[in-house]
């Protein structure tokens, strides 16, 4: 469904399913943010004050550790929110008639 790493396509390349209605935004960094760096933060503070060691151990272990776990998830974690949004008919409360107009101006660009 991505057409690069996070970038949607336009269209399933299965089901042929229109994606316009996807819009996790931030919510990505969110949930990587929560799930993943969160609980990393612990491990990091836990290092320090276990084995207080020297700052260069938390360049090599902590820190692409904390980068690559927020990272690494993210394409999942849309996928995932885009799952979802598809699913509930999620739209942000009050834009309906927004997300109409804009959605049928989509439509008029492709065709
Ligand atoms: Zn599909």
């Amino acid at each position: 469904m991505f057409r690069k790493w996070l970038k949607l396509q336009t269209r399933c390349p299965h089901c042929g399913l229109n994606y316009n209605f996807a819009a996790p935004d931030d919510g990505p960094a969110f949930f990587s943010l929560c799930i993943v760096a969160f609980p990393l933060s612990f491990f990091v503070v836990w290092l320090q004050v276990v084995f207080d060691p020297p700052y260069w151990v938390h360049l090599i272990t902590s820190f692409p550790l904390v980068i690559l776990g927020c990272v690494l998830p993210l394409s999942y974690i849309k996928g995932w929110l885009v799952a979802s949004q598809y699913v509930n008919h999620a739209q942000e409360a009050g834009t309906e008639k927004l997300w109409a107009e804009l959605h049928a101006r989509a439509e008029g660009k492709d065709d």
